[in-house]
């Protein structure tokens, strides 16, 4: 399984070191089989070394090899330090920074391009979730526009936008219900994300159609990721 944790604007450079460094440590000891992945700010991308197979992305991109874009970062601030994936469409990216479909999938096309594991998420908001699973589908198919579905380093995270950074998860039916729906035109790993914790890591992952989860706020503890890790290792 695919366990994710996004850091948003939080940690440092040394912090995010001694995270890693943590998480490392835990993926030895424990013999972990799942794929880890860890998306830092980029002020915190470095070249880290592991003895386990920690993936570290960056969570933003503009899809350009360098130029004048003031406050992003481009393909050769990634590459610098041999990084090859990257989060493309998270919902504070949709809405708080108003990205439209159309840069979403010039990210992907150019991130694809250059051979990067790509997390795409797609979710929608609170007033489309209570017009029923139509318009939920309706909603998350928009966001797949222009989205090679068959390209092999893809992973798509279903994300509901009220879901995150809420405390409050999408319940399991409607996570298995969207989930089933997506599947029908998506072979790609299937993650959810939003407010998972501890608590419900496991009737999650437990899910049929779900391959793992992307996680903000309970990442940000080392110990709280290393539990979610060891309870997809329980399963
Ligand atoms: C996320 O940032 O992708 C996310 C799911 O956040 P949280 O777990 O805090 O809801």
């Amino acid at each position: 399984m695919i366990i994710a944790s996004n850091f948003k604007t939080n940690n440092t450079r040394a912090g995010t070191k001694e995270y890693l460094k943590k998480l490392d440590n835990f993926m030895n000891e424990s013999g972990s089989k799942q794929k880890v992945m860890v998306f830092p700010p980029s002020s915190a991308l470095d070249s880290f070394e592991f003895s386990s197979e920690i993936i570290v992305g960056a969570q933003n991109a503009y899809p350009v090899l360098n130029g004048s874009f003031t406050g992003e970062i481009g393909l050769e601030q990634i590459e610098e330090f041999n990084l090859k994936t990257t989060l493309v469409g998270h919902s504070e990216r949709r809405h708080i920074f108003k990205e439209s479909q159309e840069l979403c999938s010039k990210k992907f096309d150019f991130f694809k391009q250059n051979g990067f594991e790509i997390v795409y998420c797609i979710g929608e908001p609170q007033e489309v979730r209570q017009e029923g699973i139509k318009s939920v589908m309706k909603y998350c198919e928009a966001q797949l526009e222009g989205i090679d579905l068959t390209y092999e380093k893809l992973i798509i995270a279903y994300e509901p936008v009220w879901a995150i950074g809420t405390g409050l998860s999408a319940s399991i039916e409607q996570i298995d219900e969207t989930l089933t729906k997506l599947r029908e035109k998506i072979k790609a790993p299937l993650l959810y994300g939003g407010s998972v914790k501890v608590a419900n890591t496991r009737e999650i992952l437990q899910i049929r159609e779900c391959d793992g989860v992307l996680v903000g706020t309970a990442s940000w503890d080392i110990d709280t990721f290393c539990q979610m890790i060891a309870i997809a290792d329980e399963l």
